[in-house]
């Protein structure tokens, strides 16, 4: 008989993970590895170097945490030190990897640990000191913990580095070089990017990776076919309140997230939705960490349905359940754009996001629909109709309804937005990569 008949559907055990592991998967009820899964495991356990662009939603933390694990439990060591090494760019991305890992783990006897800021100190040094074989961090703290000589990298099995455009875009980069230039030389090294169009993340392959293979299953461009994306015109930030609040207050959801811009608008909508009796959370950078754990808390177990979140917080999440996405503020270019509609229609869910739009942000909304070569369905709300229709040439056209006629070029041009990156203010001293938003390479 033809053993390949049986390997078509694919399967966790046709990937000739070990045993534990596959056992955790079912457990956790995973039936089959999504595509990134599929495509990137085989190479991971060839122990080569990757490079891999997959969507948020994808399972691409299993991607990269299943061959891991496998190498592990298969090639036991007798050396100290960490033995594998992710770097992810948020605390509540590796919170959340760290319990992704627990679950994978839970058949086995690896061990794994947390290194975030804002936790105790010393325990991580400890946790470090006993040889903890996986551990998940954000890079700040271990370059804290390696000035004290602590973390024992040199005999490091594998290095991913997750979200590694974000990382960069956070000012990470000279970080996690340092981090990779003090690990084992030796090592394999999973480098993971929602997108490859990064020129930060193409030059850091250049320098991290070895001989390494290509995963690329998403191009920017690919859509997120399960997702409904909609823009509503709006006159003021005023108008923009109310008709948020009509939205949660009629639309169908399970969980929203709502995106702004900045902390200081996030805070200003919360009371206006609590006063109309929304169970409303926030989270942003500047607020303490269990105040932001707490928070997560809350929406993950649904006490909190309604979260305010700024875009530095909210990377990365993965919470069940939520189905509605709200960009309060239209983001400040494409990539941040699909990051937060990306926390809703993950895997084989639906989801709906909605971009509340006024004059001032028209362009930039009009670049990322270009920039992901994707028309947004306008939609306006009977009730709270507002003044703005969209620029006045478009209107006669008809095209701020969603209209066919064509855009003079001289408009066109004016309509050209710069993709612009996070404020300098939050980056500090640190280089800020440029995107080029039409290069969309698999080149190594
Ligand atoms: P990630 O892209 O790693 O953030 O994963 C997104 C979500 O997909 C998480 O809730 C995972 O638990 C879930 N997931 C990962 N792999 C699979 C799979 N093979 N089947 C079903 N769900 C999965």
């Amino acid at each position: 008989m033809h053993l390949n008949s049986i390997d078509k559907i694919p399967s966790f055990s046709g990937l000739s993970l070990d045993e534990q592991l596959v056992s955790a998967v079912k457990q956790m009820g995973f039936e089959q590895p999504t595509p990134v899964q599929q495509k990137a495991i085989p190479f991971a356990l060839e122990h080569k170097d990757l490079l891999v662009s997959a969507e948020t939603g994808s399972g691409k933390t299993a991607a990269f945490l299943l061959p891991t694990l496998h190498h592990l439990l298969t090639l036991p060591s007798k050396q100290s030190g960490t033995r594998a090494l992710v770097l992810t760019p948020t605390r509540e991305l590796a919170q959340q990897i760290f319990k992704h890992c627990q679950q994978l783990t839970e058949f086995t006897d690896l061990t794994t640990g947390l290194i975030t800021g804002g936790d105790d100190f010393r325990l991580q040094q400890n946790m470090l000191r006993r040889n903890t074989q996986i551990v998940i961090a954000t890079p700040g703290r271990v370059l804290e913990l390696m000035e004290q000589e602590i973390p024992n990298l040199s005999n490091l099995e594998v290095l991913i580095l997750d979200e590694a455009d974000r990382m960069l875009d956070m000012g990470f980069s000279e970080d996690v070089l340092a981090i990779a230039d003090s690990c084992n030389a030796q090592r394999q090294t999973l480098l993971f990017s929602a997108t490859l169009t990064h020129f930060g993340v193409i030059k850091m392959a250049d320098k991290l990776l070895k001989n390494h293979e290509i995963v690329a299953l998403n191009t920017l461009h690919d859509g997120h076919r399960n997702i409904e994306q909609q823009i509503v015109l709006a006159d003021d930030n005023d108008h923009k309140q109310k008709l948020l609040a009509w939205l949660l207050q009629n639309e169908t959801y399970d969980k929203a997230l709502i995106f702004t811009n900045s902390r200081i608008q996030a805070d200003a909508l919360r009371g206006p939705l609590r006063g109309q009796k929304l169970r409303v959370g926030v989270l942003h950078g500047e607020m303490d960490q269990k105040d932001r754990n707490r928070m997560m808390e809350l929406f993950r177990e649904g006490a909190v349905n309604i979260m305010i979140a700024t875009d530095l917080a909210a990377r990365g999440l993965d919470i069940k359940g939520i189905n509605l996405v709200i960009n309060f503020d239209v983001p400040r270019n494409g990539i941040n754009y699909i990051h937060r509609i990306g926390r809703t229609g993950r895997v084989d869910e639906l989801g709906l996001t909605i971009a509340l739009v006024k004059h001032t942000e028209w362009n930039l909304m009009s670049g990322i629909e270009r920039f992901l070569k994707q028309k947004f369905k306008h939609r306006s709300i009977k009730e709270l109709e507002g003044k703005y229709k969209g620029p006045k040439k478009l209107k006669a056209s008809g095209k701020a309804t969603g209209g066919k006629k064509k855009v003079e070029p001289k408009k066109a041009a004016a309509e050209k937005v710069k993709i612009r990156h996070r404020d300098k203010k939050n980056i500090g001293k640190r280089r800020v990569p440029t995107v080029k938003p039409d290069v969309e390479s698999t080149q190594a």
